[in-house]
C-alpha cells in the first residue's frame, strides 16, 4: 500500500472535505470560454493539456494550492515510482483521470526520488493568486506556467545535491574529422555553483575524460549518442544522457551567449576557443536556458581542460587506482577519503576536482605546493583558518539559487555568514604573512576573500535575523530595527492581537459565558466560539443583535460580530503589509547581491580553495608527507614511499606499521645510496615476489604519489623527485569485467593495447600481472613482448609486476630493465612477508606457503609440495614432466593414514591427550606426557 499524501492536505474550503482549490479536469468552464474547445474539454483541462503537450518528455508537477498534482500517465508512473496512492479525479473523454499528488513542502524529497530514477520533471506553478483569477469571473482559470524543468544535471537545492560532490551538466560535440584525428569537445557547467569548464580532447581520451568529469547529466545530439561505444562510456561514468537537437550545437550562438553571460565583448581573456568547443558551449547554454526558463545562472570564467593542461588518466586507471571511489564503488576506501581533511562542502568539492584533474604544468603545481607548504609550516595559522572555515555555509550554492530566483532567506544568511568567514580568513592570512609575505596562490586567495564590497556583509547582518527561515513567503526573516516601516506594521499587527484578547474578555463578561473564546482558522478567519450547551442566550435578542451565528459544530457554536470583523481586517492587512514589506526587503537585498555576483563567486571559490589547501597541509602534517620536487626531467626518484590508503588502514586496524619502499627509476640523486645502486639507469622495473608480498601495493603507491604530487599535494614519502608525467596508466591483469560481456583476457589485452599505443616517453605505466588470463606460454610471450615494446618504443617509465619468473631474464638483455623483488623469509616452513623491495628476482613463488596461510587443508598443501618437487625435477621439459606426473602415485604420498582425514578428525596429539586422566597422574608422568605431546605436535606440523 502506498502512502496517501492527501492526508497532509489542509482544508481550503468551508466544507470539511479536502478538495484541491482548482481541480483542472473537473472544473467547469465559464460561459463563453468553451467556444473554441473540443466537446468535453474544459478550459482548465485545456490549460493542463497545453502545458503537458509543451513538455512531453517530462513529468508535469501541476501546482494546485498546497499540492503538486500529477495526472494521466504521469500519475500512474509517479505513484509507482514514489509508492504513493493513485486516485482518480473527474473524467476526460469518458474515462477516469488517474491522479496523485505531493505536498509542496515535501516536493524536494519526491523530486529527488524521481530524478534518481531517471525521470525529468516540469514544475508548473500558479502564476497568480487564485483571488486574482476569481476577479475575472468565478470560474476563471488560474494562470499557470512551467517555471523550471528539473533534470539531474540542473539541480540547485541543497536537499537534491551531495554537498561534497560537483554536479556537472556536460555537453558533448564531435568535432569534424578534417584531416587530423577525431576530437570531442566538452563543455561542463555546475549550475549549483557556476563552475564552468571547456575543453577539446582526442576521441581516444574520451573514456578517461568523461569519468574524470563524472557529470550528473550529459547532453548530446542523437548522432553522437548513436555511437554505442561512446554511449557505453557515458553509462560507465554514471550519467544519464539526454538527446538534444543537433541545431543547438551552434558555435556562433554559443560564442554570442558566452560573451553575454560573461559580460565581455571578446573572449580572448579566457583563452581561445575552437569552433567545436563553442558549439558545445552553445548547446549547454541553450539547455540551461530551456530548463531554467530563461533565468540565468551565474557563470564563473571558464576553466580550460584538455590533455595539455592535465595529467591524462584514462578510465581503467582511474578505477584501478581507486582515486575517488574503490573498484567496488565504496567512497570510504578511496584515495580521496584518505586525504580529505576539508571542513566545508565547497572545500571537499575543490579537493575532489583537483584529485580528479592533476596538473601538468610545473609552475602551476609549484604555486599550489607553495600554498600548502606555507600552511604546513604554520600550525597556528592552519588551525585558525580551519576554525574560521568550519560551519561556513555554502556561499557558491546560495549565490546560484539567488541568481536563478530560487533563493531563500536562508541563502541570504549564507551569504552574510560566508562573507564574514571570508573576511576573517583574509585577516588571518594577512597577519600570518606579516613580514614574510604570502606565497602567490595564498595572496590571490586573500585578495578574493576580501574583494567584496565592504558594505554588503554589515548590511545583511543588520537586515537578517540570526537564523533566517527556509521559506521566503512566510516572512519573519528581517531583523527588528532594520526597517521602521516594517517595525510599525508589525507592531500594529501584534497590538491587534492584544486587542483580540481584550475583546475575548469583554465578550465573556457581556454574555456571562466563561468558556467563550476568540479563535482563528484559515477558513473562517477570526470567530467567537462557545460550547454548544451555552450558546442559547446568544441566539436570541438582545445578544443576537451583536453576535451573528456563523456555524454549528458537534460540540460548539461559532459567532462573529461587526467589531471582530473590523479588527480582523486591520490585523490581516497589517500582517499582509508586514509580509509584503519583508518581500520587498528580500528583493532589495537580492538585487544588491546580484550586482556583486561576480565578486561573490570569486570569494566563494577562494573560500573553497583555502579549505582545500589548508586540508592538504593538515593531512601532510598528520600523515608525515613531504613536499615533492617536480620538474621537466624524466626522473622518478621516490625514497621511503608509502601507500597512504593502506598505511592508514593498517594503522586504523592496529595491524602493524607500513614498510616504506624506494622506487628509483632514473635517479636524480646518485650520491644518496639506495639498495639499487647497480641499476640507477633503469627505467623499467620488473617486480617479482609471491602473492601477498606487497607487489600491487608498491606499484599503486608510486602511481598515487604522482597523482598527489601533480594535484599540488605533499606526498607520503621521505623524499620525492618527479619529472612531470603526461599520462599515467595502471592496469591490473585478470580484472573481472564479465558484466560488460567481455572475457577477462580480452579486456586485459584491449587495455594493454591502449597503453602501448598511447604511452609517451613522459608517461608512467604500471602493469600488474598482465597476461594471466590465458595459457602459461601465451601469457608469458605476451608479457615478454609488452616489456620489450615499453622499453624500445614507448621508452616510458614503468613498473611491471609479474609472476613469470622467466621474464626476469630480460634484465640482462635490455639495458634499462632491472629486476626487483619483494623480500620474504621462510621461518619453520612458513612464509613471512617483509614487504620490502630489494634488487634481484624472486627465487620462487612460494605459492604453496601462501595457500597454507590461506587455510587450504593440510593434506592438499602437502600433496601440492610433492607434485611441485617432481615438476621442478623435470627442469621445465614438457615430455619429462608428463612422464614424471604419470609416475606420481595417486594420493599415495599424501595419505599416510588409511583415509584422507577430515578437518574434524582428531590428530594423534589430540588422541593421546584424550587418553590422559590428569587426576591420576603423578607430576613426573605428567611431564613425560607433555614431552610426548610436544613431539607428536612437531611431527604433525611437518
Ligand atoms: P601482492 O600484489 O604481492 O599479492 P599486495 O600488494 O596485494 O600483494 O599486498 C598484500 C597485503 O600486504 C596488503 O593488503 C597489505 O595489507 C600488506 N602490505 C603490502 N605492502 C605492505 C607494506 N609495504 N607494508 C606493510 N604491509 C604491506
Amino acid at each position: 500500500m502506498g502512502q496517501d499524501l492527501r492526508k497532509d492536505r489542509r482544508p481550503r474550503s468551508a466544507g470539511a472535505g479536502a478538495e484541491p482549490a482548482l481541480p483542472p479536469p473537473a472544473e467547469t468552464a465559464a460561459a463563453g470560454e468553451t467556444a473554441s474547445l473540443p466537446a468535453g474539454v474544459t478550459p482548465s483541462m485545456a490549460q493542463f493539456l497545453e502545458i503537458k503537450a509543451a513538455n512531453p518528455d517530462c513529468m508535469l508537477f501541476y501546482r494546485m494550492g498546497d499540492f503538486y498534482e500529477l495526472f494521466f500517465e504521469d500519475a500512474v508512473a509517479a505513484a509507482e515510482a514514489l509508492g504513493i496512492v493513485l486516485t482518480k479525479r473527474g473524467k476526460h473523454l469518458g474515462d477516469d483521470i488517474p491522479m496523485c499528488g505531493v505536498p509542496v513542502h515535501r516536493a524536494d524529497e519526491y523530486l529527488q526520488r524521481l530524478i534518481t530514477k531517471g525521470f525529468r520533471v516540469a514544475v508548473c506553478e500558479q502564476m497568480e493568486d487564485p483571488a486574482e483569477a476569481r476577479k475575472r469571473g468565478s470560474k476563471a482559470v488560474v494562470h499557470r506556467d512551467v517555471v523550471r524543468l528539473v533534470t539531474p544535471g540542473t539541480l540547485t537545492e541543497e536537499s537534491l545535491l551531495d554537498a561534497k560532490a560537483r554536479n556537472y551538466l556536460t555537453a558533448l560535440f564531435k568535432g569534424p574529422h578534417g584531416g587530423g584525428k577525431a576530437t570531442i569537445a566538452l563543455a561542463s557547467l555546475d549550475i549549483s555553483t557556476g563552475e564552468f569548464e571547456v575543453g577539446d580532447i582526442p576521441a581516444n581520451d574520451f573514456p578517461g575524460e568523461i569519468v574524470r568529469l563524472s557529470p550528473g547529466e550529459v547532453i548530446a545530439a542523437d548522432g553522437f549518442l548513436a555511437d554505442a561505444d561512446l554511449r557505453k562510456w557515458i553509462e560507465i561514468a554514471g550519467a544519464p544522457a539526454t538527446p538534444v537537437p543537433a541545431a543547438h550545437f551552434d558555435s556562433l550562438a554559443g560564442e554570442r551567449q558566452l560573451k553575454a553571460q560573461l559580460g565581455v565583448a571578446d573572449l580572448a581573456a579566457f583563452g581561445s576557443f575552437s569552433r567545436p568547443e563553442l558549439a558545445a558551449v552553445g548547446a549547454l547554454l541553450k539547455y540551461v536556458e530551456l530548463t531554467q526558463i530563461g533565468k540565468k545562472p551565474c557563470l564563473r570564467p571558464p576553466r580550460r581542460s584538455g590533455p595539455s593542461a592535465h595529467l591524462v588518466i584514462d578510465a581503467p586507471t582511474r578505477s584501478s587506482l581507486e582515486l575517488l571511489r574503490s573498484t567496488s564503488g565504496d567512497k570510504s576506501s578511496s584515495l580521496l577519503a584518505a586525504i580529505d581533511r576539508t571542513v566545508t562542502g565547497a572545500g571537499a568539492r575543490e579537493l575532489a576536482a583537483r584529485l580528479a584533474s592533476p596538473l601538468r604544468d610545473a609552475v602551476a603545481i609549484g604555486d599550489r605546493l607553495d600554498a600548502v607548504g606555507f600552511l604546513h609550516e604554520s600550525e597556528t595559522l592552519r588551525e585558525d583558518v580551519r576554525r574560521a572555515l568550519r560551519h561556513t555555509p555554502d556561499l557558491a550554492r546560495a549565490l546560484s539559487r539567488l541568481a536563478l530566483q530560487r533563493g531563500t532567506p536562508r541563502d541570504l544568511g549564507a551569504i552574510r555568514d560566508g562573507l564574514a568567514a571570508a573576511q576573517s580568513c583574509a585577516r588571518l592570512l594577512r597577519s600570518g604573512g606579516d613580514g614574510i609575505g604570502l606565497p602567490a596562490a595564498l595572496d590571490d586567495i586573500c585578495a578574493r576573500l576580501a574583494g567584496c564590497d565592504e558594505g554588503l556583509q554589515p548590511l545583511l547582518a543588520r537586515a537578517l535575523v540570526d537564523d533566517p527561515p527556509h521559506l521566503r513567503r512566510e516572512g519573519n526573516f528581517v531583523r527588528p530595527g532594520f526597517s521602521k516601516d516594517l517595525d510599525d506594521t508589525r507592531a500594529l499587527r501584534d497590538q491587534s492581537r492584544q486587542v483580540m484578547a481584550t475583546l475575548e474578555a469583554g465578550y465573556a463578561q457581556e454574555t456571562g459565558i466563561k468558556a467563550l473564546k476568540v479563535r482563528h482558522n484559515n477558513i473562517l478567519g477570526y470567530y467567537i466560539e462557545v460550547p454548544a450547551g451555552a450558546s442559547k442566550p446568544m441566539l436570541s435578542s438582545p445578544l443576537s443583535d451583536t453576535f451573528r451565528h456563523r456555524q454549528t459544530m458537534a460540540g460548539a457554536t461559532r459567532f462573529t460580530t461587526q467589531e471582530l470583523a473590523e479588527i480582523e481586517s486591520r490585523i490581516v492587512s497589517a500582517a499582509d503589509r508586514a509580509l509584503a514589506t519583508e518581500q520587498d526587503i528580500f528583493a532589495e537585498l537580492a538585487t544588491v547581491i546580484a550586482t556583486e555576483e561576480r565578486v561573490l563567486a570569486a570569494t566563494a571559490a577562494a573560500l573553497a580553495e583555502l579549505d582545500c589547501v589548508t586540508a592538504l597541509a593538515e593531512v601532510a602534517v598528520e600523515q608525515r608527507y613531504v613536499r615533492p620536487l617536480l620538474d621537466d626531467s624524466t626522473t622518478f626518484d621516490i625514497r621511503g614511499g608509502r601507500h597512504t590508503v593502506v598505511e592508514q588502514a593498517l594503522k586504523g586496524a592496529n595491524a602493524g606499521a607500513f614498510i616504506e619502499n624506494d622506487c628509483v627509476l632514473v635517479t636524480s640523486r646518485p650520491e644518496v645510496p639506495t639498495g639499487f645502486d647497480e641499476m640507477t639507469e633503469a627505467r623499467l622495473w620488473l617486480v617479482t615476489g609471491p602473492n601477498m608480498a606487497g607487489k600491487s601495493t608498491f606499484l599503486r603507491q608510486n602511481a598515487l604519489i604522482i597523482v598527489l604530487a601533480q594535484m599540488g599535494s605533499f606526498v607520503p614519502a621521505l623524499s620525492a623527485h618527479i619529472g612531470i608525467v603526461d599520462r599515467l596508466f595502471s592496469r591490473v591483469g585478470a580484472a573481472d569485467d564479465l558484466a560488460r560481456g567481455r572475457s577477462t583476457f580480452m579486456v586485459e589485452m584491449v587495455e594493454t593495447a591502449g597503453i602501448l599505443n598511447q604511452a609517451t616517453s613522459r608517461s608512467l605505466v604500471i602493469l600488474d600481472e598482465i597476461g594471466r588470463g590465458t595459457a602459461t606460454f601465451d601469457g608469458l610471450s605476451i608479457a615478454w613482448a609488452v616489456v620489450e615494446h615499453l622499453h624500445e618504443v614507448n621508452a616510458c617509465r614503468a613498473l611491471f609486476a609479474t609472476h613469470y619468473h622467466e621474464l626476469t631474464a630480460l634484465a640482462g638483455r635490455l639495458p634499462q630493465v632491472a629486476n626487483v623483488t619483494m623480500d620474504v623469509r621462510e621461518w619453520r616452513e612458513e612464509i613471512v612477508f617483509l614487504h620490502k623491495v630489494k634488487a634481484g628476482a624472486a627465487d620462487r613463488s612460494y605459492g604453496i606457503q601462501v595457500a597454507k596461510l590461506a587455510g587450504l587443508p593440510k593434506p592438499v598443501t602437502k600433496r601440492a609440495a610433492e607434485v611441485l618437487a617432481l615438476l621442478e625435477k623435470s627442469d621445465g621439459k614438457a615430455g619429462d614432466r608428463a612422464a614424471l606426473l604419470h609416475e606420481l602415485p595417486l594420493f599415495a604420498a599424501a595419505r599416510p593414514r588409511s583415509h584422507i582425514p577430515a578437518e574434524s578428525d582428531p590428530s594423534p596429539a589430540e588422541e593421546a591427550l584424550a587418553a590422559v586422566n590428569p587426576d591420576e597422574l603423578a607430576p613426573k608422568a605428567a611431564l613425560e606426557i607433555l614431552y610426548k605431546l610436544k613431539d607428536l605436535a612437531r611431527k604433525e606440523r611437518r
